[in-house]
């Protein structure tokens, strides 16, 4: 019974046409916080609603990956490094950030932009970060309480619905918790107040410039009074006072100062995200009108060069790639999208040449590697791009999109019980059982398969269906 507001405020928040969000057993929690697995777990499921259903998800691995280096970067020197984090972005105007339970740390789009400097940027993920290893959320839900499970419902209704105002949120709203949850949308002061003074030690620690985060903040703050009772979702979960600020101030002045210059990469984010925003037309005169006022800046005719080819003028892109790149050091930003004009020019064979170069420079990067599957499947060359995936695919074998690529260049391949088994995977990563086993059924059926292959199928069958069956069970017992 004391599940059920959470589940059925959760469904509300997410309002997927998919089935309800279900939640994990949260299991025997006893007398304790909310413990660290089944806050992973939690966490894990609304992440999944948000990443495969939710389309203000921003699709964009190379975004995505920046995100993840940066936030990475300090939780590395945080105070519990071995806490688990994931960041993703949020195509939204407003300024916001929040962490779900289990280290799942969302950004919007619209906060990277208003951020004037990485260090700005870097000092909020601190203050999410701070949230997550100081275990607010489960002293928050503490014993799995009726009055715990409505707080983390709120929250949640908070920090997933808020940012579209809307009616999500006032659907939430009306479902008879009205009360208990506008009293408790945000964190109390006193966990605000240990996320910022932790937040500010961890942005110490990873070398950021301290001032960023007081600088930041107040900017925020008097944004929000241009929005007089509507203030920004930030300041609604994380709420701001003044003298939250002078305290950051004080601690901040209290550390070394340093100058930090901003990475290319956070310029080269933000640039994309501007040609990327709005209609292709409005894209390319504000980024025509950012080349003019900083014309040596090569993130921003990076920009130039993306907007024009989202407005299909692609002569104009490759002019002034040529000269973007010329001026920058190299960077995987600019060889993917040179790649990316390669494509639109239907020459794909041009497009693997770039990203098989690039990747050799920068063998880290993911976003290069799907790249080059993606690129290496459109120049019928699938069966480099299945080995490219399948190497991929042992380093992290829970990386969905190297599987949705395994699975394509199966396809082309013609290689059917392989491509299905493929697609399974993916299902199962996306949290969708019975299509996973759709998938594997179709797998058996396929004809192509040798003794071992079909051995594999069927035990992964068998799995599979151990694990819808349990899963069947304790849904019927919550
Ligand atoms: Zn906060």
């Amino acid at each position: 019974m004391m599940r059920r507001p959470l589940a059925l405020l959760l469904s509300l928040a997410l309002a997927f046409p998919a089935p309800a969000a279900t939640l994990p057993d949260l299991g025997d929690v006893g007398a304790s916080d909310l413990s660290p697995a089944a806050e992973r777990r939690i966490g894990e499921e609304i992440i999944a609603q948000i990443r495969w259903r939710d389309a203000a998800y921003l699709d964009d691995p190379e975004v995505e990956e920046y995100v993840n280096r940066l936030g990475r970067k300090l939780a590395a020197v945080s105070n519990n490094p071995g806490q688990a984090f994931d960041f993703f972005v949020v195509k939204d105007s407003t300024l916001n950030a929040f962490a779900l339970p289990g280290g799942y740390i969302g950004v919007h789009t619209g906060l990277i932009l208003a951020a004037e400097s990485e260090s700005e940027l870097a000092s909020v993920l601190g203050h999410e970060i701070a949230h997550v290893t100081q275990r607010h959320i489960a002293q928050m839900v503490g014993h799995q309480s009726q009055a715990g499970m409505v707080m983390l419902a709120s929250l949640l209704v908070a920090v997933l619905a808020a940012r579209s105002n809307s009616q999500v949120s006032e659907a939430a709203l009306a479902a008879g918790q009205a009360g208990a949850l506008q009293s408790q949308l945000g964190y109390s002061r006193d966990f605000e107040r240990e996320a910022d003074r932790v937040g500010l030690q961890t942005l110490d620690a990873a070398g950021f410039d301290v001032r960023g985060m007081p600088g930041f903040f107040e900017r925020l703050q008097r944004a929000s009074r241009l929005y007089e009772n509507n203030a920004p979702a930030y300041l609604r979960t994380h709420p701001l006072t003044s003298e939250r600020i002078s305290d950051m101030e004080n601690r901040a002045s209290a550390l070394r100062y340093r100058q930090v210059p901003d990475s290319d990469d956070f310029r080269f984010v933000r640039a994309k995200l501007r040609a990327q925003a709005g209609s292709p037309t409005d894209a390319l005169r504000d980024m025509e009108s950012r080349v003019a006022q900083t014309p040596s800046d090569f993130t921003v005719r990076y920009g130039l060069a993306r907007a024009q080819l989202r407005a299909n003028r692609l002569d104009d892109a490759e002019a002034t790639l040529a000269q973007a790149r010329k001026e920058a050091p190299p960077s995987p930003f600019i060889e993917t999208l040179a790649a990316e004009l390669r494509t639109a020019r239907k020459d794909p064979a041009g497009a693997v040449t770039l990203l098989s170069a690039a990747r050799k420079s920068f063998p880290a990067s993911t976003s290069l590697r799907y790249a080059l599957i993606d690129a290496q499947i459109q120049a019928h060359r699938p069966a480099d791009a299945a080995a490219g995936a399948r190497e991929g695919i042992q380093a992290r074998g829970d990386d969905v999109r190297l599987w949705q690529l395994l699975s394509r260049a199966n396809s082309e391949l013609g290689k059917r019980t392989a491509q299905h088994r493929a697609q399974a995977e993916v299902y199962v990563l996306q949290g969708t059982l019975p299509a996973a086993i759709e998938q594997l059924e179709l797998a058996r059926k396929a004809g192509d398969g040798d003794f071992y292959e079909l051995s594999a199928v069927d035990a992964r069958l068998r799995d599979l269906k151990i694990r819808l069956t349990e899963e069947r069970r304790d849904r019927d017992q919550r």
